[in-house]
């Protein structure tokens, strides 16, 4: 495949410094000009970041910004309105501070700025990283024109478990792809340098291991172990790096009772020790301070003092950095060298960015339209995003695409059809609801260029449980010929702090989902949501399921070209879809257990008596399998897998541990359907008699292969020491003597293994 990305990622964060650096001498040489002038206030001001209007205060009151801006005590600010808001603060600091170094500005440009873009769970679906860049290009843009030099993204944090509302924000379940994708965002957030004045940093958050918050519950305390760390949770934060990320923000998690904020072990033994780091580390927002509610404070100070020991260099909004550094450097509880440390990577950035000598954005851009330009390439982003979650016969027939016949009446009920707002998803920094064309907008356009009719209903709110608009729904659907049902979850109850413990369709959106079903007419299901749903009745009972997150500026335009077939869905899950929250956390990559389901045994009963399928790994009331596994994703045309080819049946480990020796690995793709279409082929491992257990399956390799019907193309990888080396029984990254299986399948469930023998 022909990318500018390097597949070849190691399969566990390694122990060497590969970070870019993020300097240059000369800019060195100007951080110690400049350092030898500043004050201890002036250096602990740098590390201090603030919202403007936001109590910022020993006891939480109001104090001036611009006063504290002048006087050199803030070195970030984040959360400006536009450019003009943040030029007046960047005027006081450049003008009007001793030693007038300039104010960097961060804002959460999520998943675009004004332009929006599917959520990023959605943009992972893509299984394209360059789109990815795409778009996080056009946020730089966008942002840096309004004063924004620095994004808190990528989120990379591996999410397992759909019930943590910021599933929405990340990349999916895979080490892998996460890492891809992480250094996809880098890139188009940061180009090809940080001076240029449309660059912005990035921040891969957060630093490490939110995603495996105990019970999917936002901000709660994560066991994990050293190896499951390096192994799952480090690898899409060293990929950033080596990407040349310029910050991190350190997590509100405590990880093995440790607060995420105050850990010396990932801040400073693993991100600077073994990946030599250079950039900046900045807290979650308050997290210094949480560190008191999570238990290893007791005062400001201890707080200060353990975060910033740790390696965290700037304190978000927890107002204690600035306070009470001083004193602590005063007394030598804090050396002064770890000061001029965590300054010296404030300074290094703003220099590299250039804001020393471009400290304002140029002139603000004319507010117009979004450019037929950004709209492609929205509408492409969204149109990749959506996955085909299922689609069945009705009549002899696949019920999508939906024919285009002129008189053919069509249906369009639920809370999502017409609500432009709830179209830009959870982190909609600067998205305008009048930017977004709805699938009833789109529609309605279609529908009266082909001669057809469109009938339209609500039928709900998406939350809530009245029923008083059941009676039309049901009523334009018994006159419809096909029904489209947009349904889901609040774009506003997905993202930070919105953690469900249930994660079927919220509201009465089921029972309005059944009783339409019930008039018998043929249901498309299109479902708008941040997290995987246990849309188990429907995955039964609907014949068409689209799944489409929050799609961003160009929803019903890409909606209406995929439901017609312009558009061939070739969007991929990232996460699995359960059958019942109890199934949670689900992923993919999971360890066998002792006690594994073997394929032949049936857990849609309780187990009787006692039958073989008691004693396994399993549910009583439900099956293992997800509803829709990780990689899953339907297509209008149809694709075969050969069996997989290897270009030996014997690779040595030691070979492999030297960068020697390595292993081709091929299958043909045939289209076997009528329609042109894409497939992602799929690389899976799995390693048996290893010392230590590895997944059932993982994730090596992915291609996205368009073909024509009846055309036939190979897909080859090379799997080296980057795809089997693992964290071992000693904790060293090797790979070992051990049973390979190989898959090259549509998705993690399916496909028959080619086996290989890795000898010593
Ligand atoms: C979130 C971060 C975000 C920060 C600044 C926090 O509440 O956890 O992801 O970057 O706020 O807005």
């Amino acid at each position: 495949m022909k990318t500018r990305f390097s597949m070849a990622l190691l399969a566990c964060a390694p122990m060497i410094a590969q970070a870019p650096a993020l300097g240059t001498p000369a800019i060195e040489a100007r951080i110690d000009a400049l350092l030898k002038q500043m004050t201890l206030e002036e250096k602990v001001g740098q590390l201090n970041q603030v919202s403007p209007g936001i109590p910022f205060g020993p006891k939480g009151e109001r104090i001036d910004d611009a006063a504290m801006v002048a006087s050199g005590q803030v070195g970030s600010m984040l959360n400006l309105r536009d450019g003009a808001h943040a030029a007046k603060f960047q005027k006081l600091a450049v003008e009007k501070s001793r030693l007038h170094i300039p104010l960097l500005f961060g804002l959460d440009v999520v998943h675009g700025y004004r332009a929006t873009f599917p959520i990023p769970l959605g943009l992972s679906a893509t299984w394209n990283p360059e789109l990815i860049e795409q778009t996080s290009r056009v946020a730089a843009q966008e942002a840096s024109a309004q004063g924004v030099r620095w994004t808190f993204s990528p989120m990379v944090d591996i999410a397992r478990d759909a019930r943590w509302g910021r599933i929405a924000e990340s990349a999916g379940e895979d080490p892998y792809l996460g890492s891809l994708i992480a250094k996809a965002f880098v890139r188009g957030y940061q180009g090809e340098r940080l001076s240029d004045p449309t660059s912005i940093l990035a921040c891969a958050k957060h630093f490490v291991g939110y995603g495996a918050s105990e019970a999917g519950r936002d901000y709660n305390s994560t066991e994990i172990s050293e190896r499951t760390l390096r192994q799952v949770y480090l690898p899409p934060f060293q990929a950033a790096v080596n990407q040349g990320a310029g910050t991190l923000m350190s997590s509100f998690n405590a990880i093995n009772g440790v607060p995420a904020s105050s850990n010396a072990f990932t801040l400073d033994q693993i991100l600077r020790k073994e990946w030599g780091f250079q950039g900046l580390v900045v807290s979650d927002y308050a997290s210094v301070r949480e560190t008191m509610a999570h238990g290893i404070a007791n005062d400001d100070a201890t707080a200060a003092r353990k975060s910033f020991l740790a390696g965290l260099d700037m304190d978000m909004g927890s107002n204690v950095f600035l306070p009470e550094l001083p004193a602590l450097l005063k007394s030598g509880a804090v050396p002064p060298a770890r000061l001029d440390e965590a300054v010296r990577r404030v300074l290094r950035l703003k220099f590299a960015l250039g804001l020393f000598e471009n400290p304002y954005p140029g002139p603000a851009p004319t507010e117009g339209p979004l450019t037929p330009q950004v709209r492609a390439l929205a509408r492409r982003a969204a149109e990749e995003s959506f996955v085909l979650l299922r689609n069945e016969p009705v009549k002899g027939s696949p019920l999508l695409p939906l024919k285009a016949a002129a008189g053919q009446k069509i249906a369009l009920i639920g809370p999502h059809a017409d609500d432009a707002l709830e179209m830009l998803g959870s982190w909609a920094i600067r998205g305008r609801a009048e930017d977004v064309v709805t699938l009833r907008a789109a529609l309605a356009e279609r529908t009266t260029r082909e001669k057809m009719s469109l009938l339209t209903a609500k039928g709900t709110e998406i939350l809530g449980g009245d029923e008083s608009g059941f009676a039309k729904a049901l009523r334009v659907a018994r006159e419809a010929d096909v029904v489209v049902m947009a349904l889901g979850e609040k774009a506003e109850y997905t993202g930070e702090a919105t953690s469900r413990a249930h994660l079927d369709l919220p509201g009465n959106q089921q029972q309005l989902l059944e009783a339409v079903a019930a008039t018998g007419k043929p249901i498309v299901l299109v479902l708008f949501n941040g997290r995987p749903l246990t849309v188990t009745w429907a995955g039964q009972h609907v014949p068409a399921i689209l799944e489409a997150w929050s799609p961003g500026n160009e929803a019903g335009p890409a909606l209406v070209a995929t439901l017609f077939g312009d558009v061939n869905p070739s969007g991929r899950l990232t996460v699995s879809f359960p059958r019942s929250v109890g199934q949670e956390p689900l992923y993919y990559n999971a360890l066998s257990t002792g006690r594994p389901v073997s394929p032949d045994m049936d857990l849609s009963q309780p187990p009787r008596g006692f039958e073989a399928s008691r004693w396994v790994s399993r549910y009583i009331d439900e099956v293992n399998a997800p509803l829709f596994p990780f990689g899953h994703g339907l297509s209008y045309t149809s694709f075969q897998y050969s069996p997989v080819s290897v270009s030996s049946p014997t690779l040595s480990a030691a070979a492999l541990n030297d960068r020697q020796g390595s292993l081709r690995v091929s299958a043909d793709l045939t289209n076997t359907g009528t329609r042109s279409g894409t497939s992602v082929a799929q690389l899976y491992i799995r390693l048996r008699g290893t010392s230590v257990a590895r997944p059932v399956r993982e994730l090596k390799g992915f291609q996205r292969v368009a073909l024509a019907p009846g055309e036939t193309r190979k897909v080859e990888f090379e799997v080296g020491k980057e795809a089997l080396a693992f964290w071992n029984m000693e904790m060293k990254c090797l790979a070992e003597p051990s049973a390979l299986s190989l898959w090259i399948a549509p998705d993690s469930a399916s496909g028959k293994a080619a086996e290989v023998d890795i000898t010593p």
